[in-house]
């Protein structure tokens, strides 16, 4: 997680933000702030209003009630222009004109955004593909067309990238290829805000998590900070000699909750209060226990703890 001065270093600052269409609330009352350089993923069922948060950030819709400031002033406002120039956007659906290339394409939101000097051929490179920026966009993958998506919102170094389900329609190499991607951005200071249903995909890789429901933010945080909000349990899993598994399960006592043992290795599970004695107990049985692996709860556990009852 990027440590900063909170209040200096917020790019992005949402207070008591509510968004309506017609007699429909869309985003109700969410609060919160991003720092340079973090990466913030959205998440939520389909219509939780992810992507109405990310238009409201890109100043393509206007707030009902409270305040957006994004780069410190406000997106909507055409005063605030010259900053859209610091942001980049791929949006989850990508459509281009089919007849262009790969790279007029690029070299058409290069001239929208002003970026001048820039080497189209370079970034189409970076996203792979290069060996297709002479071919007409008609002619690609979905892949493909999500990939010049993401070249086209990297276009002028932006500061701030919001990525509306980036992965969608990438095989798992690309995937992997699109983290890569990000994190080297990350390196250079870039912030992103990325909206996912991937959850196993981003856990690992967000520095926080908005976790919305039917409009609400129900949890904001690292993924430590929501495992302790909801104190789900943890796993243990103990590897000993072949054929010990049931004696040295037995030998730990019989109040704690173990659970699929098997020849080699038993799990244990225990609230995040009682994982270091349990640890400090299992050490006490020194050299029989050959390995211990500690299993946290994964992100999809954490979000359907928040979804509980949610039955759209
Ligand atoms: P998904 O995961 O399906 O992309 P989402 O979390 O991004 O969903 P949004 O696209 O933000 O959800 O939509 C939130 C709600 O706002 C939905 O009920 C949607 O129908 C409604 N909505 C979005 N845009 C408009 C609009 N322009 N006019 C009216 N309602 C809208």
């Amino acid at each position: 997680m990027v440590e900063m001065d909170a209040v200096s270093s917020n790019v992005i600052s949402l207070q008591s933000v509510s968004k309506q269409y017609g007699n429909e609330t869309v985003v109700r009352d969410v609060s919160f702030n991003v720092q340079a350089g973090e990466c913030v993923v959205l998440v939520g069922h389909n219509g939780a209003g992810k992507t109405t948060l990310m238009k409201l950030m890109l100043g393509l819709t206007r707030s009902t009630s409270g305040s957006v400031e994004v780069l410190g002033g406000d997106p909507a406002f055409s005063a605030s222009v010259a900053q859209h120039k610091t942001l980049g956007y791929l949006p989850e659906s990508v459509a281009f004109y089919e007849a262009m290339t790969g790279v007029e394409v690029l070299r058409f939101y290069a001239h929208l955004k002003g970026a001048t000097n820039l080497d189209c051929e370079k970034l189409l490179e970076m996203v792979g593909l290069g060996d297709a920026s002479k071919r007409r966009v008609g002619t690609y993958s979905k892949g493909m067309r999500q990939r010049l998506g993401l070249a086209q919102a990297m276009i002028g170094d932006p500061q701030l990238l919001f990525l509306d389900e980036p992965t969608t329609g990438l095989d798992p190499i690309l995937r992997r290829h699109f983290y890569e991607l990000i994190d080297g951005l990350h390196k250079q200071g870039t912030t992103s805000i990325i909206s996912s249903h991937a959850l196993s995909e981003v856990e690992a890789r967000a520095d926080r998590f908005v976790i919305m429901k039917a409009g609400v933010m129900v949890a904001c945080g690292t993924l430590d900070e929501l495992y302790q909000q909801v104190d789900l349990p943890v796993q243990l899993k103990i590897n000993v000699a072949s054929g010990e598994a049931s004696v040295i399960a037995e030998r730990l006592g019989s109040d704690i909750d173990i659970n699929k043992v098997n020849n080699q290795s038993f799990c244990l599970s225990c609230s995040s209060d009682e994982k270091m004695p349990l640890i400090r107990r299992i050490a006490e049985l020194g050299d029989a226990v050959q390995d211990m692996h500690i299993i946290p709860p994964s992100l999809d556990e954490v979000y359907s703890h928040f979804m509980k009852g949610d039955q759209s």
